[in-house]
């Protein structure tokens, strides 16, 4: 009862095999992916992926790691059209912002963030929010416009969290709580309800332990869940299914 909330499987790092580890993935307990898109061109790769596979549902959006490269001024029209054309897109992301990648554009991140927030709220789909080394321009962000979703591979402290739920958002947990020096993110997992956490891989990134550094596929969401149960000390089944609901209940279309 696997639903990964977040991954690339349009990323290079398939093309070997993407067909291959696609087909997979449902026999090794993953019901559920949300591809997510960084760019036009992989959020339109993305678009195709969901229309292929039954349990791969697609999310539009562009990172601010995209701004390095000259960006359509259309963006939102493009976006937008991905969205109207297609039942399985689900949400916009992967959106945010990147201080520690690039603190020098942060007007224009804060832009592209924004715009595309604007998107979401028009079309009432939850976004996939990237934050790294951006925490309170990011929650100022998300306080102006109160967006619906997920902070995705959630680095902020304790305090931001119970803020994002108070947004009445969520919290994406991955392969980093897996990693020894989590300490910030294991005091998050234990202090904030289940019911607001979702699972997440970040594939083909991030990878859990015992394969950290390896490539990540949605199967390994598995050392993470089993994380959460050891951490909080209940039943693992128990924990696929609340981050399954509470899934479901943030895309809620699927
Ligand atoms: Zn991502």
């Amino acid at each position: 009862m696997i639903f990964d909330t977040h991954a690339h499987y349009d990323d290079a790092a398939f093309d070997d095999d993407r067909e291959e580890v696609l087909k997979r993935l449902p026999g090794q307990g993953v019901c559920r992916v949300v591809n997510a898109g960084v760019s036009i061109e992989t959020s339109k790769k993305s678009v195709e992926i969901a229309n292929k596979y039954s349990y791969i549902r697609s999310a539009v959006g562009i990172h601010p790691q995209a701004l390095e490269n000259p960006l359509e001024s259309n963006y939102i029209s493009i976006l937008e059209k991905l969205i109207n054309e297609n039942k399985k897109v689900v949400a916009v992301g992967e959106i945010g912002l990147d201080y520690h990648f690039n603190s020098k554009n942060k007007s224009e991140q804060i832009e592209l963030f924004e715009n595309q927030i604007a998107l979401s709220l028009k079309h009432r789909l939850p976004i996939l929010v990237h934050n790294r080394e951006a925490h309170k321009d990011t929650l100022e962000i998300l306080k102006k416009y109160r967006p619906k979703g997920i902070v995705h591979c959630f680095s902020g402290s304790l305090e931001m969290a119970k803020e994002i739920l108070r947004l009445g958002m969520y919290i994406g947990v991955g392969g980093v709580l897996t990693f020894k020096n989590a300490h910030t993110l294991n005091t998050i997992v234990r202090n904030i309800p289940l019911t607001r956490i979702v699972l997440e891989t970040d594939a083909p990134y991030l990878a859990p332990v015992p394969f950290r550094g390896e490539r990540c596929i949605s199967a390994y969401i598995r050392f993470v869940a089993e994380k959460i149960a050891e951490m909080l000390d209940v039943n693992v089944n128990l924990v696929y299914e609340i981050t399954f609901q509470n899934a479901l209940e943030i895309f809620k279309d699927l």
